[in-house]
């Protein structure tokens, strides 16, 4: 393809992309196939000759979009929302376009700085505590990670290392491996599923601890947790706290919490990969109060600000405790910031790499926009994702994104005013931001078979949580262009099949 066919097949595609979003609702939202469904309909091996953009593109049509679940139809209520928006999508075009993989300031001086600075607005955006923003010369900072499974692994990490250098600068003969034998990491019963999983990777133990009648991780239990384990001879060393949990969307108590991680000297994460967009919402921002007490907090524009995936925020107060566990320096890798001459030269390179040292040893680089991310992140590669952050918050403005925000919250009252209104059902959990939790009040097998014979009709999609023994259905207000009519029609149909599964009970 040379570059007048692309700008012509470039203009198709921009063309496909808004039919299919403009006539999304029409349809299903969630796909007829049965696993295996594709592999019969395409070749064994890849083609020998060139195909043509037009087959690719009715092949498009006949065997990927009947694969599709479509989670932008405002009958898609699963899950939590992922971002869509054509800023995004737009900005998307330009990073594939200028392609670079900004894993130091060198490699593409624009993709970190962009970063450091739009991570510096969205901090702004929340009310972050300045210990987090870089400014020009701050010991914080934010980075854009793939994901919050990702940004919780690299908190852990984070955290291990400097408890393992803290107790072996304490007793030298200590061993890594007799430290981490020993530690443990916290995160309450609602936690999402990930923060077990980065204890798994991390190769330390992580506790549940009970959450309390609203679903949140209360002083009192973590306190006790901590107590007893210290008595066994465990060292404490990370907890995470949620805001916004999967299940339900409910807030563990930051203002409990902190303290008592700060007193411990234990790390504090915050996940609050669902909710955290809401915060730049005046009127939700008290719910991140006592995010002064964390050490990392990250959440995902990607999920609720109209930046399409990925783009997970991840900000920590001090950039030397992710720099200070991750850094390694290949000769290959390293750079000078202020390098106009020969980057791949030898004599460049070594004499970067004095330059480099000598900056560590003044603890003068990694500062404000000078940044080398690779020591941020687990992988070395990463794309210009900070351009779609760029292009969103300037197409919507603070007040566009918090007037979405709005919307969403509204739209999940009005159902859960609806759910109030039918008195076989019961709403489950606090109604806060863009989820509702409800279910029929009765067994968990009637539940079972609302949620069958909803997903099966296949005219909305919902998935269910469990909710201490309770199986419940989760509502969450997803597409960026659903309204209160596809809310309405979405409990109306909910209504019936609800009449259907009680009348067939009683049979
Ligand atoms: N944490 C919470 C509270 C979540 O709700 C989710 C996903 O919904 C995750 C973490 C995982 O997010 P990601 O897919 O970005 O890893």
């Amino acid at each position: 393809m040379n570059s007048s066919e692309f700008r012509r097949r470039g203009k198709e595609m921009v063309d496909f992309v808004a039919d299919y979003l403009e006539g999304i609702e029409g349809r299903q939202v969630y796909p007829d196939v049965e696993p295996g469904y594709l592999r019969p309909l395409i070749p064994t091996t890849a083609p020998e000759e060139p195909d043509t953009f037009e087959d690719i593109l009715n092949d498009v049509e006949k065997i990927i979009m009947p694969g599709v679940t479509h989670w932008h139809n405002p009958y898609f209520f699963a899950y939590f929302p992922t971002a869509n928006s054509y800023p995004a999508l737009l900005a998307d075009i330009l990073c594939g376009a200028i392609g670079c993989i900004g894993f130091s300031w060198a490699a593409s001086p624009a993709c970190t700085e962009l970063e450091t600075v739009m991570m510096d607005w969205l901090g702004k955006m929340l009310k972050l505590p300045e210990a987090f923003l870089a400014g020009q010369v701050g010991e914080g900072g934010g980075v854009i990670q793939g994901s919050a499974s990702e940004a919780t692994l690299v908190a852990l990490l984070a955290a291990r290392t400097k408890v393992v250098r803290r107790l072996q600068a304490a007793s030298p003969g200590l061993t890594q491996g007799a430290i981490m034998e020993k530690l443990v990491a916290y995160s309450s019963d609602q936690a999402h599923s990930s923060v077990e999983r980065a204890g798994l990777i991390g190769g330390v133990k992580i506790k549940a601890i009970p959450s309390d009648g609203k679903f949140a991780m209360r002083a009192s239990a973590l306190q006790e947790a901590l107590e007893r384990d210290k008595a066994e001879g465990l060292i404490p060393f990370f907890v995470v706290a949620t805001l916004g949990t999967t299940s339900c969307c409910s807030f563990d108590n930051l203002l409990e919490v902190g303290p008592i991680c700060t007193k411990e000297d234990v790390w504090l994460h915050i996940d609050a990969a669902y909710a955290g967009s809401s915060f730049i919402c005046p009127e939700f921002r008290h719910l991140l109060n006592g995010v002064e007490f964390a050490d990392s907090f990250n959440f995902n524009p990607h999920k609720w600000l109209l930046v399409n995936f990925d783009c997970s925020a991840m900000w920590v107060k001090k950039r030397t405790d992710l720099i200070g566990a991750f850094k390694l320096d290949p000769l290959y890798l390293k750079h000078g910031h202020q390098d106009s001459g020969t980057p791949g030269s030898l004599l460049s390179a070594m004499f970067w790499f004095c330059f480099h040292q000598s900056c560590i040893s003044a603890g003068s680089q990694e500062e404000g926009l000078i940044t080398d991310y690779r020591h941020w992140q687990l992988p070395l590669g990463r794309r210009f994702r900070s351009l779609k952050m760029w292009f969103v918050f300037r197409m919507y403005g603070v007040k566009g994104l918090q007037a979405y925000i709005r919307k969403h919250v509204r739209l999940a009252h009005e159902f859960e005013h609806l759910v109030h209104q039918d008195p076989r059902f019961e709403i489950c959990a606090e109604v806060t931001l863009g989820l509702v939790c409800f279910r029929l009040k009765g067994s968990n097998k009637l539940n079972e078979d609302l949620l069958e014979r909803i997903n099966s009709a296949k005219k909305i999609h919902l998935v269910p949580c469990h909710l201490r023994d309770k199986f419940v259905l989760r509502l969450a207000i997803c597409a960026r262009t659903v309204e209160s009519a596809h809310v309405r029609q979405a409990w109306k149909h909910i209504q019936q099949l609800a009449t259907d599964v009680l009348r067939a009970e009683k049979d």
